[in-house]
């Protein structure tokens, strides 16, 4: 039996996310309290090492959460109950029945996105209409003359090597964060947060 330490890196390694505290603040003041905010550092598209199981995109839309201000995905830590053919929602605890096409699940047979090692899971969207892909770079402006400079060059190679239709955002962060409105009319503006 792993250690609930060891749990955790698996989980890291396995998923690239990674929180402040690994308890949720049971009240508002307990929140407020916390002397580093809750946080979550998440790597998208992490590399998993080949040693880790690894599956194949699902080549179908992922099973939503039915309560409209929800819509959280079918996973591993849902509570699911096989005679009913229902599952849970961890976020909202809305009771979910499990669509037409899940007729079949039981204990013994569950879909991928049910087994334990599959807690990050790919889905290959079938309706959903295909967007523009959007890149958001964030930068760190604390550094040298210099190194700014060379910055700036390194994200104008990057931005030429997007596709055309690309949307692009730009956040950077010193003592202040500043999120960055980008036109073509050479007016700069920004929204500046603490
Ligand atoms: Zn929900």
């Amino acid at each position: 039996m792993a250690t609930f330490e060891e749990y955790l890196v698996n989980q890291q390694n396995n998923d690239g996310v990674q929180f402040t505290w690994n308890m949720w603040p049971h009240s508002r003041i307990d929140s407020q309290r916390l002397v580093v905010p809750l946080t979550c550092f998440f790597t998208p598209l992490k590399e998993r090492p080949s040693t880790e199981v690894s599956q194949p995109p699902l080549e179908y839309d992922p099973v939503l959460c039915q309560k409209a201000s929800c819509k959280a995905i079918l996973n591993p830590l849902c509570v699911v109950d096989f005679r009913a053919k229902i599952w849970m929602c961890p976020f909202c605890n809305n009771r979910n029945p499990f669509p037409a096409h899940y007729a079949a699940i039981a204990e013994n047979n569950q879909p991928p996105e049910l087994y334990p090692q599959f807690t990050t899971i790919e889905y290959t969207l079938r309706k959903a209409t295909t967007m523009s892909p959007i890149f958001v770079f964030v930068v760190d402006t604390c550094m040298t003359t210099e190194e700014l400079k060379s910055l700036k060059e390194c994200l104008q190679t990057a931005l030429s090597l997007l596709p055309a239709d690309a949307l692009v955002g730009l956040i950077t962060f010193g003592r202040m964060v500043q999120l960055h409105e980008l036109n073509t009319q050479g007016i700069s503006r920004s929204y500046v947060f603490k």
